[in-house]
């Protein structure tokens, strides 16, 4: 494919800022194809008075958002999800283009933006208040919901697009505005979203996109008083960084970070069909996802065959560019995640684990950031993968005894976002539920993420909620009004 054909099917990119495109006169970096290094597109990054233009549009903006029915709101954002849903295939192949991943994983992905937009829609003109009876009779007591203020939001490249709207579309059905820096790597679908989302009737300046330096932008906008809210997904590290210049400000934070998830394979489970779930699973957008599973801990009467089932399901997987048919796994995003995995693999080399498939990156690889889906077995708690969330197709296997031992392998690290077991024992599945650290956990099934469900971590793994009631609940204040009868 030539540079010049792929540059035709990508958007040309933009910030907007107060309803208007903007990319004239700006210093651009290039945006490659991760599957092949060619460069799709040049973004400009924003100025500093850009990022000031940004937030006073929030602000602006927030007046009369705002104060619009929430039930109007709905029938914006109702429209925009819509417009998603037509818009689905052209949507679908830019973030393959951008990110990588197999074009029905990117379908899958735009229709999940579909879904939460909807969802918000429908919720939050639910949202109302309380009255509290009084103890003086004296006295009418209620509680009121009303939206934060404009928000300031910082989202990460594996799914560009949903972790985006998971942000944009409660803050506009709450009656927020919104300030969001996507990244820099990824930035074509979700600019396509924010000129669709102007196109359905949000007003210029409830939804403003900035690019540019990462910390630059992070500094200059959560210092702004008047942003109320800081929202931010990534990496633990950049979290703390983002949460503690929240905290400074007295802004209220949602942080929803890294994950390490393990699975439990308790003694009761079918092994080969558990063994093929997992795999299907562990490799989904090459393991760039917070809830990936990835330390599976098998019960040590089933761990072979869990294994070796495992790793045949792996080797089947085809690695590629995810335009081609049949691509099921994509490139990394970056060399520099290439790098990782390969420091991850030799440090689990050296400390005598095995590595039962993977661990390089494929032979017809090209410029592409690929690397082979990788089975590592007897992986110990010394190894670095162990503690430090790979972000990549890396699975590790540890054979438990007991179901005790296996939860407190499963709470080993900092890190709490999902847990996962295959059992159908009534005891097991009592003792996993009360004993697992994390903020979700599965029974015999992957699918965790949905727009009513609440999501967030414990431990490292986040601050606050993202979607479900308790998601939208993060971008309101509450205040308490008593008024005596007359
Ligand atoms: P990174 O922390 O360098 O970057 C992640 C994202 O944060 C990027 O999109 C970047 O633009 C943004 N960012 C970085 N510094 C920022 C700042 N000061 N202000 C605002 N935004 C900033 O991580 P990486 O090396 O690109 O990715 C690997 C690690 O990131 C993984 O180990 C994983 O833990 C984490 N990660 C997590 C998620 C998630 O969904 N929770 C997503 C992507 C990355």
């Amino acid at each position: 494919m030539s540079s010049y054909a792929n540059e035709a099917q990508y958007p040309p990119l933009g910030l907007l800022i107060g309803g208007q495109v903007i990319s004239a006169g700006r210093d651009c970096i290039p945006v490659r194809n991760p599957a092949t290094g060619e460069t799709l597109g040049r973004l400009p990054m924003a100025t500093e008075a850009d990022i000031d233009d940004a937030v006073s549009s929030a602000a602006q903006a927030f007046g009369s958002w705002r104060r619009t029915a929430p039930h109007q709101r709905g029938v914006i954002l109702r429209r925009v999800a819509a417009l998603l849903r037509q818009r689905q295939a052209a949507l679908a192949r830019v973030l393959t283009l951008e990110q990588g991943k197999p074009l029905p994983d990117a379908m899958a992905e735009i229709a999940a933006c579909a879904d939460a937009f909807e969802w918000c829609a429908e919720e939050a003109p639910r949202v109302g208040g309380r009255i509290l009876p009084s103890r003086d009779p004296a006295l009418e007591q209620a509680v009121h919901y009303e939206p934060i203020g404009p928000v300031a939001a910082f989202t990460p490249w594996n799914f560009p697009a949903v972790l985006a709207v998971r942000k944009i579309a409660p803050a506009l059905a709450a009656g927020c505005t919104i300030v969001i820096k996507p990244p820099e790597e990824t930035p074509g679908a979700i600019g396509m979203i924010g000129r669709l989302c102007l196109e359905a009737g949000v007003p210029a300046g409830a939804l403003n996109i900035l690019h540019g330096v990462p910390h630059v932008i992070s500094e200059r906008v959560i210092e702004s008083p008047a942003i109320r809210k800081v929202s931010f997904t990534g990496s633990v590290a950049v979290g703390r960084v983002l949460g503690a210049m929240a905290g400074r400000m007295l802004k209220k934070v949602t942080l929803e970070l890294g994950g390490h998830a393990p699975v439990i394979v308790c003694a009761d489970a079918n092994a080969a069909r558990a063994a093929e779930a997992s795999a299907g699973r562990k490799f989904r957008n090459a393991g760039q996802f917070c809830h990936c599973p990835t330390r599976f801990l098998i019960h040590e009467s089933l761990y072979e065959t869990f294994v070796e089932r495992f790793v045949a399901t792996a080797r089947a997987i085809r690695v590629g560019n995810g335009l081609h048919e049949n691509v099921q796994m994509g490139p990394l995003i970056s060399r520099r995640r290439v790098e990782v995995m390969a420091a991850l693999c030799d440090d689990a080399s050296t400390r005598g684990a095995s590595v039962r498939t993977g661990g390089r990156a494929p032979a017809d690889a090209g410029p592409g950031h690929f690397w082979e889906p990788t089975v590592i077995a007897g992986a110990s708690r010394d190894l670095r993968a162990m503690s430090e969330e790979p972000f990549g197709p890396i699975a590790l296997m540890q054979p438990f005894g007991a179901l005790d031992d296996a939860i407190a392998m499963a709470n080993d690290v900092d890190l709490g976002l999902c847990a996962y077991a295959f059992t159908d024992s009534v005891d097991a599945t009592r003792r996993l539920r009360h004993g697992l650290e994390a903020g979700t956990i599965a029974f015999n099934t992957f699918q965790v993420v949905a727009p009513e469900l609440p999501f967030g971590g414990v431990k490292d793994s986040g601050v606050g909620y993202e979607m479900g009631a308790e998601g939208l609940q993060e971008y309101y204040r509450i205040k308490a009004v008593v008024q005596a009868s007359p």
